[in-house]
């Protein structure tokens, strides 16, 4: 994929609309987390350098089409001011006659950053009225948004049809290293993949088994695995399948059951050739009655322990061995996928696996690609968020791009 990147003759002086990802987390009106804000600065920086003025335009929340002070993008834009130390303005409404007039008032180098764009249901609808509406304000439209490309909204893919498009450096950035995963991985590559919902993974693990030299699963992920396979998984988080892929005889269970049946070659570990499936899922697990329970008991699942599985008990970690064996295996990478948690690692009863795996792939000395909101939040827990060569916050996004599936805000920027 090659995709149309900042072109900075073409952008001095120019008034440049830069759709960025603003959606960061707020408690009480206060950033929680700003490191969506800073992957931007690069960009922001490289277009104050060309003398640009700039506007930007992100989401925050889902207001479904209605104005939501809780919502308001006012106080990003306060902190970027601090991030970026210099003035940033802010103006409440990112379309119409008041904007335009912000916009006429800047300098060049200044930054006026616009009002929420999902306070419009037409942003969603991607309606090209609204996209016209949008691109008025500005000569150029950078996408620096790649959280976002998944999405056919007017932000990403209606503004395109109207103005001179570019990718932002971190989306560029992001995109070559999911490239490289997908294209021509330093082998072994191994993929680590956990967390509750398998909804928005499954289709990457599909897609990645059939590249992928070892898929280690763990989480709640992993009870589908081990259901496919014939274990006990008493009273285990399993995902529901929505209404829609109900009605089709869909089972996230049934897809299990295939990535196993279609993945069943052996690989070898390098040193000591013990045959190992290419999919592997806990042996044994950290279990107990309720998230909450500080009484846990470790089972074991592969050598027939099944009578100690009463049908009260939840699967909750991964336990010791599977723990060594998915180290065993990480250590040997020269590639390193990781996205969802391997246990409830906020409890601490269940944080071990979590934390262990990511030392583990912290230290393997592999390329680390490391993603997934809670999987970002449990590596900062453990203070390991810079020992990865890449931390994406782009979760949808990048599992819909390791699926294989073409993102529409790509597509609209591809050379
Ligand atoms: P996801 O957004 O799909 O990556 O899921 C992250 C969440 O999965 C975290 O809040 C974890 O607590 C939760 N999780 C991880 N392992 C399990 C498990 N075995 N059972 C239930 N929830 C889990």
């Amino acid at each position: 994929m090659k995709l149309i990147s900042l072109d900075e003759k073409q952008l001095i002086n120019k008034t440049v609309l830069v759709r960025v990802d603003y959606n960061v987390p707020l408690k009480n009106q206060k950033i929680v987390d700003d490191s969506r804000i800073k992957t931007s600065l690069p960009t922001l920086k490289l277009l104050q350098k060309l003398d640009c003025k700039i506007i930007l335009l992100s989401h925050l929340g889902r207001p479904e089409g209605k104005k939501d002070t809780n919502l308001s993008l006012e106080p990003v834009a306060q902190h970027l001011a601090k991030l970026l130390q210099t003035r940033v303005e802010f103006v409440n409404d990112c379309v119409g006659s008041k904007v335009e007039k912000n916009v006429a008032k800047l300098k060049s180098k200044e930054v006026l950053v616009l009002e929420n764009v999902r306070f419009y249901a037409e942003e969603k609808k991607n309606t090209a009225k609204f996209a016209q509406k949008l691109s008025v304000l500005a000569d150029v439209y950078v996408n620096e948004a790649f959280s976002a490309c998944h999405r056919s909204h007017a932000s990403i893919v209606g503004i395109p049809q109207f103005l001179p498009s570019y990718a932002g450096l971190a989306l560029v950035k992001e995109v070559e290293a999911l490239s490289k995963l997908m294209k021509n991985p330093a082998r072994p590559f191994v993929m680590v993949v956990g967390g509750a919902k398998i909804s928005d993974k499954i289709d990457a693990v599909t897609n990645l088994s059939q590249i992928a030299d070892a898929v280690l699963v763990g989480g709640g992920v992993a009870n589908n695995f081990l259901k496919a396979d014939g274990y006990e998984i008493a009273n285990s988080y399993l995902q529901d399948v929505p209404a829609d892929l109900k009605k089709q005889n869909v089972s996230y269970v049934a897809v299990a059951k295939k990535i196993i049946d279609d993945n069943k070659t052996q690989r070898l570990l390098k040193d000591d050739y013990i045959p190992l499936p290419k999919i592997l899922y806990p042996i044994d697990v950290v279990t107990a009655k309720s998230i909450n329970s500080q009484k846990t008991k470790e089972i074991c699942l592969a050598n027939g322990e099944k009578k100690k599985v009463t049908q009260d008990l939840m699967y909750l970690d991964i336990g010791e061995k599977t723990t060594r064996l998915y180290q065993e295996i990480i250590l040997q990478a020269k590639t390193i996928f990781w996205n969802g948690p391997m246990g409830v690692f906020e409890q601490p009863q269940f944080s071990r696996g979590t934390k262990e795996i990511a030392r583990t792939i912290a230290k393997a000395g592999a390329m680390s690609i490391v993603g997934g909101g809670d999987t970002i939040c449990a590596i900062n827990k453990f203070g390991l968020q810079s020992r990865y060569d890449y931390v994406s916050a782009a979760g949808g996004a990048s599992l819909e791009f390791l699926s294989g599936k073409e993102l529409p805000g790509l597509k609209v920027l591809e050379n």
